[in-house]
């Protein structure tokens, strides 16, 4: 792989470990809030109140707790949906085997601002210089190793966020189940 289609693959596997962290921390808020959710309906069944006042408290009241659940429940739903948008784009990219060069946007150049200097007078001007990352051809091109490669990494990724989304379906089961069952 050349420098500069490392450079950029590097940058969007950046951004992609970026989300891939904000989704894990997300579901640690999301797994205490529902655990808490649990609790509280274990000590209700218990037929201690005070304990499950106490947990329900932090959140203001159980509903709130309810609430807490059901929201984070639908915010990661929807981060994880995009989540797996992006790696499919990603994806396709690669397969095509060439991506656009994103220093120049594509166009194999940039502007070098400079100024000119006659009689006295100063003018800024403009000068096209060759793209040093792709060198002026405005595409970068990946070799079967390289797609190999990243294609490993963002299946990797795709199999996390598959997890995320089971996990997801199956702790909303409960929380439902639970929050129907303290209804009657
Ligand atoms: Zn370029």
């Amino acid at each position: 792989m050349d420098d500069g289609l490392f450079e950029q693959v590097n940058a969007f596997l950046n951004e992609t470990f970026s989300s891939f962290k904000a989704i894990t921390e997300e579901i640690k808020q999301y797994i205490s809030s529902f655990y808490d959710l649990v609790s509280v309906n274990m000590y209700e069944l218990k037929g201690s109140k005070g304990p499950a006042v106490l947990i329900a408290n932090k959140y203001g009241t159980k509903k709130d707790l309810e609430d807490n659940v059901k929201t984070n429940h639908f915010r990661l739903k929807n981060r994880i949906v995009a989540f797996k948008k992006k790696l499919n784009e990603r994806k396709a990219m690669i397969q095509s085997g060439i991506i656009d060069c994103a220093m120049c946007d594509g166009s194999g150049n940039l502007k070098k601002l400079g100024w000119h200097r006659e009689e006295g007078v100063v003018t800024p001007t403009t000068e096209k210089v060759l793209c040093p990352r792709c060198g002026g051809k405005g595409k970068l091109t990946f070799d079967r190793n390289d797609k190999a490669l990243i294609n490993l990494i963002l299946a990797r990724m795709e199999g996390y966020a598959d997890f995320c989304d089971n996990l997801l379906e199956l702790t909303n089961k409960i929380a439902e189940e639970q929050m129907h069952s303290s209804i009657t």
